[in-house]
């Protein structure tokens, strides 16, 4: 019997005989005296008829108006013994399919929602109507924390796609939404206190024309488009860009121009290729459609760009994560990726320069200035507003990738140095981020940040987002705090999904399906888990990252990547690792995909100590290679590699990480949980149950700097997603590749239907 065709798949299902229920004329029987739970009614009768085209009454438990036909009955209770083996019961269901009906019940609406997201995809359309088997389904979360980042400083996705968007996250019940709304190339967060950083540090580059605004405003694609939200402030900006072009010099004005025109050229071609798409009949279809997003230009952050969330906006994307179980966590970046926010107020600056919202990708010097106090004024307020308007118990405060040289260099942060008795930069970030945590701990919020808070000392009551590999988690949980697990060798979904140089995303690295699935986001104490690997199961995506593919005539000897197969979780063929990826803007724009640079360049154009992945699989040259750029760039941090940091905590890590970078010095593998399988190395990573039980789950990560239109960014979630869904949900008893494939294959047309790109199954 086929399995049930539900993903993620639920812990406990039973097959109760070989009957079916003939689902007819549906009522849906709950309590109307439960808001919560009658708007879950709700949404059950309007997906039936979105889905199947079935039309469901809601009605009380044996009211009168109970027409014959399937009854499905919604029903909250206070125990359910079922769900009692499970750790995350209140997100928890029991499903039951027999010949009386449906019934759902569960400790909250939000386990009533999961099992309403089981039952349609557990429902199957055939011509005489739906079906489902009888099944006796106890299903739980294996993980509390299931995200998904979006990146939309780097590119701002409108309104309408941010609520599709959770949708996708509701369809495989997860239950973060992490929306990094502040970068260095845009401020996403319209603060009425603080109005320049939405008129200001909202747009990026040169406008294409003065007014009238681009014909192309009204596209559905977010790409150089400002937001629709405010006008007044876009004529603003304008009127502000007019009034600088006037300044300008003829020379500038003619610069100017022809970039304006080239980006025309690039936008109608864009807006071309959207008139001719149409939702993919078939796989081939889809094929067609993941190629044509390749060929569009590679984007650049030098190009017009704009946009930001109102407060209407906000309170529309916080009420609709609610209703489907979601709490959306803001992610504000401090006290780095902030030339946005830099631009809009300068005077928060060491420098006091900073002009301009960024126009090309990678990390920037310029940064709070920790010695101002200005500066916790300007983030008391945001924090005062985001207290306010997101009800969750975190706040995200980036805290990674920041240079040190402007505050090496500024009077004030070296006097905050002498006043706080701080040694080093290095310990003035770690007061920095102490003091944020209060800040948000007086406004009844818990800081999470990127494992770099780590370094210097970690705040009381920090949550670690452990990103470059799985070491900073480890010492975190070690440590007794919570953790959330997204190391790149898994969690990057930017990352293209095959070596292709035909495949949309960041051509520096690859993160196919089968490499997701695997995840687990409890590290295994021994790497050396080839008989749960199911890459020798994947065949087609294993083959994928062995042979490049070369679909549009372009070279892809870039992508020398290599798997090795069998080697459990950390066949990742991941190869470079900066964070937010990557060089500078005029070494990035000349790189098209399927002609990027070896990995080797790509690491010397990271510029970055960390640009190797601890994960990745390099060649003796590559390495050799990237060693040598590394050495002539000089560190990208002044201070000590962050990986040096790290293992300082860990020693077990760090000898194991000494022998790696013996075999390659390039690599800082020190950093993360990598692939040497040296005992030492494996007794770090061992945490006990109780040490586990810090681990809250993980995410999927998406980055934008590649992907600027909601086509691509749909093609890079999916099928990924589906996978990592199964690996935060699912126990891992559970899990299994081949059933997982062969339940994807059957889930497509859904996804086709709800009207989501994704990547083709190899
Ligand atoms: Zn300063």
């Amino acid at each position: 019997m086929n399995q049930l065709n539900v993903l993620p798949y639920p812990a406990i299902v039973e097959y109760v005989g070989p009957d079916s229920l003939h689902v007819c004329t549906p009522t849906i029987q709950c309590d109307n005296a439960n808001e919560s739970l009658l708007q879950k009614a709700a949404y059950l009768q309007q997906a039936l008829q979105q889905r199947f085209g079935t039309a469901a009454t809601i009605c009380e438990p044996n009211s009168s108006q109970q027409a014959p036909g399937t009854a499905i009955s919604l029903q909250l209770v206070e125990q359910l013994q079922q769900l009692q083996q499970f750790r995350w019961r209140e997100e928890g269901y029991c499903l039951a399919c027999g010949a009386q009906g449906i019934q759902i019940t569960a400790l909250t609406t939000t386990g009533v929602f999961y099992g309403i997201q089981t039952l349609l995809q557990a429902l199957q359309a055939t011509p005489e109507g739906l079906r489902m088997p009888y099944t006796q389904v106890a299903d739980a979360p294996r993980f509390i924390w299931r995200g998904v980042l979006l990146d939309v400083g780097r590119h701002f996705f409108p309104l309408p796609w941010v609520l599709k968007l959770l949708d996708l996250m509701a369809l495989y019940k997860m239950n973060r939404f992490h929306w990094h709304l502040t970068e260095d190339q845009g401020w996403r967060l319209e603060v009425p206190s603080l109005p320049r950083l939405a008129e200001v540090g909202s747009v990026r580059g040169t406008p294409p024309s003065i007014i009238p605004l681009p014909s192309h405003n009204s596209s559905s694609s977010s790409a150089t488009t400002a937001s629709q939200q405010d006008g007044s402030s876009q004529q603003q900006q304008q009127q502000e860009q007019q009034q600088q072009m006037q300044e300008d010099s003829p020379q500038q004005q003619q610069q100017q121009q022809q970039d304006a025109d080239e980006q025309d050229a690039t936008d109608a071609g864009q807006q071309q290729e959207q008139r001719e798409g149409t939702p993919p009949a078939d796989a081939a279809a889809a094929a067609a459609a993941a190629a044509s997003i390749c060929r569009r230009a590679v984007p650049t952050a030098a190009a017009f760009h704009g946009g930001y969330y109102s407060s209407a906006d906000v309170a529309a994307v916080v009420a609709y994560a609610a209703e489907r179980g979601i709490e959306v966590v803001p992610e504000i970046e401090l006290p780095g990726h902030c030339c946005a926010a830099l631009a809009a107020y300068p005077n928060l600056s060491c420098t006091g320069e900073v002009t301009a919202v960024s126009t090309h990708w990678g990390i920037h010097e310029d940064v709070y200035c920790a010695g101002n106090d200005d500066v916790f004024s300007f983030l008391g307020s945001i924090f005062d507003q985001a207290a306010v308007q997101f009800p969750c118990r975190y706040v995200h405060i980036g805290g990674d990738e920041v240079p040190k040289a402007r505050w090496q260099a500024c009077a004030k942060c070296q006097e905050r140095m002498r006043q706080e008795g701080l040694a080093n930069e290095a310990e003035l970030q770690s007061w920095f981020v102490r003091k944020v945590s209060g800040m948000l701990a007086a406004r009844g919020r818990q800081l999470i940040g990127w494992d770099e808070i780590l370094e210097g000392g970690l705040a009381e009551g920090a949550t670690v987002m452990s990103w470059r590999g799985n070491v900073g988690g480890i010492i975190a949980a070690k440590s007794g705090h919570d953790v959330i697990m997204t190391p790149t060798s898994h969690c990057y979904f930017d990352y293209r999904q095959a070596p292709s140089a035909c495949e949309p995303g960041a051509w520096y690295a690859c993160l196919p399906l089968h490499v997701v699935y695997q995840y687990d986001p409890i590290p295994s104490p021994w790497p050396d888990a080839a008989a749960a690997s199911p890459a020798a199961a994947a065949g087609g995506d294993e083959a994928a990252v062995h042979a490049a593919g070369d679909c549009d005539g372009g070279s892809s000897e870039a992508m020398q990547l290599e798997s090795r197969e069998g080697s459990g979780e950390h066949s990742s063929a991941s190869m470079s690792h900066s964070h937010h990826q990557d060089g500078s803007g005029e070494e990035e724009g000349e790189e098209q995909q399927g002609q990027g640079p070896s990995p080797a360049a790509a690491a010397a154009a990271g510029g970055a100590a960390s640009a190797v992945d601890e994960d990745a699989v390099m060649s003796e040259q590559d390495a050799a290679a990237a060693a040598g750029a590394v050495a002539a760039a000089g560190p990208h941090f002044p201070g000590d590699p962050p990986g040096a940091s790290l293992t300082a905590l860990l020693p077990a890590a760090a000898s194991a990480a000494a022998a790696a970078s013996n075999a390659a010095p390039a690599s800082t593998a020190a950093v993360g949980a990598g692939s040497s399988s040296s005992s030492s190395r494996a007794a770090a990573q061992m945490l006990s149950e109780d040490e586990a039980a810090h681990i809250l789950g993980s995410q999927a990560n998406l980055w934008c700097e590649y992907v600027q239109d909601e086509e691509t960014a749909e093609y890079m979630l999916l099928p990924r997603l589906a996978a990592l869904a199964e690996s935060v949900w699912t126990p891992v008893a559970v899990k299994d590749w081949g059933r997982f494939s062969s339940r994807l294959q059957r889930h497509l047309p859904l996804l086709q239907q709800m009207g989501y790109k994704y990547r083709p199954l190899s």
